[in-house]
């Protein structure tokens, strides 16, 4: 049977949130009062299920397969343009599945696309980098806070990163092109600071600062390199390295990942494909009439 169908009746369990043993059937934990300890005897499937789930696959995968969704719903993306644009889905598509920034959250009312938008890429050589650096950063940022907090900390930096591009493209309508908000924005590169962000709290965390450092020179180094090119939404980077940091902080790499962080996880992962059901369910019609 698979591990999460597995109930467990009898025995002690290792308690979701304070991590101190427990009866699987208590009602209360004696140590920290958490409520149902034993999560109806499935506390130990799902932690073996959070050590088991390939979170940074899942990321990963449903990354591109996001962007092929993208480039089916509207095949003029396939063959725009030159040779830097072509694959690029259109912003027709980028919109149905979820786009952030200012149109789509504070015009269009669709909040919830500060979820979304960092599974969604607008090209290919954008798609290829971001993949890139999740594939190196997850792990890390998994092997420092464990796999459940490494989702919670890239949906939570994500959502500080669009959040915070969403408001400067609004609000600061003054500021030079290069130092704007965006008016429209995907991309997993704010999640991207954000994973860097909590490997930089994790270096000061510990006091060794190898680790740190080498994050906090990447986090630099592609800072700057978003003044130098176009079109690179640099309020979202800010806002994904302050999201990841702080919430790494609240996390605390020193204390053991929990179950309740695995079940925050998967709330996570649910709250996306939610945004991006949402954001067809809603954004067909708004489509249908232009
Ligand atoms: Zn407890």
């Amino acid at each position: 049977m698979p591990a999460l169908l597995r109930r467990q009746r009898t025995g002690s369990v290792v308690c979701p949130s304070c991590g101190k043993l427990v009866g699987v059937n208590d009602e209360k934990c004696l140590n920290c009062g958490r409520r149902n300890p034993g999560m109806w005897g499935f506390a130990q499937a799902f932690r073996r299920l959070g050590q088991d789930f390939g979170f940074a696959a899942v990321v990963i995968g449903g990354s591109i397969a996001l962007y092929a969704a993208a480039l089916l719903i509207d095949p003029a993306g396939f063959g725009r343009g030159g040779l830097f644009s072509a694959l690029s889905p259109t912003t027709r598509s980028l919109f149905l599945l979820g786009a952030s920034g200012a149109i789509p959250v504070f015009e269009l009312g669709r909040w919830w696309t500060v979820l979304s938008a960092a599974w969604l890429h607008g090209g290919p050589l954008h798609l290829l980098f971001n993949v890139l650096w999740v594939r190196q950063l997850a792990p890390e940022t998994a092997e420092a806070y464990g796999p459940a907090r490494m989702v919670i900390i890239y949906t939570v930096s994500g959502v500080c990163g669009f959040l915070l591009s969403s408001l400067a493209g609004h609000y600061l309508l003054f500021l030079p092109r290069f130092l704007g908000g965006a008016s429209f924005t995907v991309g997993a590169s704010a999640p991207i600071f954000g994973l860097l962000g909590a490997i930089v709290h994790y270096g000061r965390r510990r006091g060794s600062s190898v680790v740190g450092r080498q994050a906090l020179g990447y986090a630099v180094i592609l800072g700057l390199f978003g003044f130098v090119m176009r079109d690179i939404d640099n309020w979202a980077h800010l806002g994904g390295f302050v999201g990841g940091y702080l919430v790494a902080r609240w996390l605390d790499p020193w204390l053991p990942e929990r179950v309740d962080h695995v079940v925050a996880a998967f709330a996570c992962l649910v709250a996306a494909v939610a945004a991006i059901a949402a954001s067809v369910l809603t954004g067909l019609p708004v489509l249908a009439q232009r």
